[in-house]
């Protein structure tokens, strides 16, 4: 297949590492195979117990004394497939398809991200042909599920200052700077009464909304129907403090926007007028402000014939108190974009997203994923919702932490980087930052003169099984690897007296 390919090498390296199942939690096997390729080579491998590799490989003749150079991916991919696909990701090899310039896989993931980081990784350890500085190649596990192995790592065992992470996916994009977050849990006990008389059951729907990712989606001002169900629910319980509610339940994922929330109230029959006219003024808001960027929101009532059609109304309403303070909390709880930086243009610097809320019998659940890339302003995001949380008698818990990677002013090799960039391709290289977590961060922190860049090449439609990448980008993205490892002139160090 890759015969007749420049660098076929690399495209070769793909291949047997698309043999082997590799998606996050399954990376033994590739682990244990790089491993055993590095130590074919007799290069020193040490591989922890979650499978992380570190493989250094001594610097070229001449070389040898230069201080090394951090290469780093991660082995685990994200396995996606089409729903007609029999693909079986725990057994199967992914099956390579290349049309014109697109590596693609077979209704699958193509695992480019960030396989590729593998590849190349494996093209360094075994390349004779270039002076090369000496490398410690780190390949990182369970990436794609919340930066596992990278966590894990003993980071003492890096002797690098400098790093180059591979995972990025847009060619002549340097990324130089990565959003750190947390997840909240919320959660409460909940008291629940027979409903009083003469009050009716209700169900109201908020659909039809777009989502999306709630790092690189936040700012695009779609609607979050958690929030917006909040806001419904409390101007109703602001006008008729006597509503009770049964449920609130929306949202499938923190990390993603939700399209969908479901609530069930009992109110006053007497008020069933008034409760379906709030619900169409409600539509109407949402049509005007969300007309350009969501327009498909939509909000539905439907009242309950229990008596007929019991399903989904086994349980008894909440106390007043249990409906106040909940709908109190979710109306001032902070959601969307919180601020923008005032370095780089146009990134977000702070958001969170109310992706999940879950009712059951005797507790009410919330989660909130949380990103930014200052730390002061995380930690201050997380003291509004501490105190937000304490005032609604609500517990919050913070999980899967993990820190963003702050931009530098200074970088030598995020200036190297563009200084060779301009030189190959004659033009100049694209600086970013993003509102999404990378293992960056981690090494940043723990390491933290680490001089860091992420680059890549041009991968599309990732973590999906339209992923597709383009072998002259990974070409080209070779031949700036290269370039940077080339000994520099500057590498000699210059006494000053
Ligand atoms: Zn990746």
């Amino acid at each position: 297949m890759f015969e007749d390919i420049q660098y076929k090498e690399i495209f070769q390296f793909f291949q047997e590492i698309s043999q082997i199942p590799h998606g996050s939690g399954n990376e033994e096997e590739l682990s244990n195979y790089v491993k055993a390729f590095a130590e074919g080579l007799s290069l020193e491998v040490y591989q922890d117990a979650a499978y992380n590799l570190l493989i250094r490989k001594p610097g070229s003749a001449g070389r040898e004394a230069e201080p090394s150079l951090l290469i780093q991916g991660h082995l685990d991919m994200v396995c996606e497939k089409d729903h007609g696909s029999p693909h079986n990701f725990e057994t199967d090899p992914i099956a390579l398809k290349l049309d014109g310039d697109w590596l693609f896989a077979d209704r699958t993931t193509l695992g480019g991200d960030d396989g590729i980081a593998v590849a190349y990784a494996m093209a360094l350890m075994s390349d004779t042909t270039h002076s090369l500085p000496p490398l410690e190649i780190l390949l990182t596990t369970g990436e794609e599920t919340g930066l596992l192995g990278a966590n894990y790592f003993d980071t003492s065992q890096i002797r690098s200052k400098r790093m180059i992470n591979l995972d990025s996916e847009k060619e002549g994009t340097v990324l130089i700077s990565s959003a750190g977050g947390a997840k909240l849990q919320f959660h409460t006990r909940l008291t629940r009464s027979v409903q009083p008389d003469g009050y009716i059951p209700v169900t109201v729907r908020i659909y039809g909304l777009k989502g999306g990712h709630s790092g690189e989606d936040i700012n695009k001002k779609r609607g979050n129907a958690n929030k917006l169900m909040s806001r419904y629910l409390f101007g109703w319980y602001n006008h008729c403090p006597n509503t009770r509610l049964v449920s609130i339940d929306g949202g499938v994922k923190d990390n993603a926007i939700p399209r969908e929330c479901t609530a069930k109230l009992w109110v006053p029959g007497d008020l069933s007028e008034e409760v379906e006219r709030g619900c169409w003024w409600f539509g109407e808001d949402l049509a005007k402000e969300f007309g350009g960027t969501d327009s498909q929101a939509k909000i539905a009532l439907e009242w309950a014939d229990i008596a007929r059609d019991p399903e989904g109304w086994s349980l008894e309403p909440c106390s007043n108190e249990d409906t106040g303070r909940i709908l109190s909390f979710l109306n001032l709880a902070p959601d969307g974009v919180q601020n923008m930086s005032h370095v780089i243009e146009g990134l977000v610097e702070t958001s969170c997203n109310l992706g999940i809320l879950r009712t059951d019998e005797d507790i009410w659940t919330g989660v909130v994923s949380l990103r930014g890339s200052q730390r002061d302003q995380l930690l201050a995001m997380k003291e509004k919702f501490y105190i937000l949380s304490g005032m609604n008698q609500i517990e919050m818990q913070v999980f899967s932490e993990y820190p963003g990677w702050e931009y530098r002013e200074e970088s030598a090799l995020r200036q190297r980087y563009c200084a060779v960039y301009q030189r190959l391709f004659g033009k100049e290289a694209g600086m970013e930052a993003i509102h999404a977590g990378l293992e960056c961060g981690i090494f940043a922190k723990a390491i933290p003169d680490l001089d860091i860049i992420s680059i890549g090449p041009d991968i599309v439609d990732i973590h999906s099984p339209s992923e597709r990448m383009s072998v002259s980008s990974v070409q080209r993205t070779w031949e700036l690897l290269l370039a940077m490892l080339e000994q520099e002139e500057s590498a000699t160090v210059v006494e000053r007296t």
